[in-house]
């Protein structure tokens, strides 16, 4: 029997869906049945979570997952995943609070970074996650240098984050924001660029950008997917 995969989402919903999906056509398409791994999706209601990250108030946040991770555990997941780059600021209390392991989105991603060989890379995602040191230094132990946007672009990524992507609006002038970003990324020397909050790879792909890009959320679903198997 696979392993029971908890989904902690709903922030936001767009990426949560993206998982589901992921994990479910991925094993299909790779073993030619239905016999994926069993799902329980915790959606949160979002919107203390964009207040509580603008206020500060990690305590809020880590309390708030840690209380839903417990219902995961309750109703007999075999582990968790957070479905979002940002709230990984607070993996390590919400892992403390349950018994069944959590599968870091942050491994995933530096485990695919070095399986393609690179050692600098771009990253883009909410003001939180290229902001605050969590990303850089969990990479950073992975030997992997992280560059982010200027204020100036950092400002304009979580503002269109906050309000087109996480609303499901995928906007074209947008995109074209995105993609100069990156080639600006490219130019400081990055070798490829991490789509670092898991609405983002919905607006970019590596066929816009002409470089290669980390979508977190595949990564980390395909994680999730193989952890199940093993
Ligand atoms: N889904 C986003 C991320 O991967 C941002 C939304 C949020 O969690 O605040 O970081």
């Amino acid at each position: 029997m696979p392993k029971r995969i908890g989904i902690l989402g709903g922030m936001s919903p767009e990426s949560t869906a993206q998982y589901y999906e992921y994990i479910t056509h991925t094993y299909t398409e790779r073993f030619g049945d239905y016999s994926y791994p069993e799902i329980i999706i915790y959606s949160v209601s979002f919107q203390p979570y964009v207040d509580w990250p603008k206020e500060d108030r990690w305590d809020l946040v880590a309390k708030g997952l840690s209380e839903a991770a417990q219902r995961l555990e309750a109703a007999g997941v075999d582990f968790i995943i957070i479905a979002t780059n940002t709230m990984h600021l607070v993996i390590e209390q919400i892992q403390a609070s349950v018994k069944i392991p959590m599968l870091s989105l942050l491994d995933a991603v530096s485990d695919a970074i070095l399986a393609r060989g690179m050692k600098t890379v771009g990253l883009l995602g909410t003001k939180f996650t290229m902001e605050k040191t969590f990303y850089q230094e969990a990479l950073s132990r992975r030997d992997i240098t992280v560059l982010v946007p200027d204020a100036g672009d950092r400002e304009y990524v979580n503002k269109v984050i906050y309000s087109e992507l996480v609303a499901g609006q995928i906007r074209d002038p947008s995109r074209a924001g995105f993609v100069n970003v990156i080639k600006k990324l490219k130019a400081r020397g990055a070798e490829g660029v991490i789509l670092g909050c898991t609405e983002i790879p919905l607006l970019v792909t590596e066929e816009d950008a002409g470089m290669p890009l980390f979508d977190t959320t595949t990564i980390h679903a395909e994680a999730a997917l193989n952890y199940a198997l093993k």
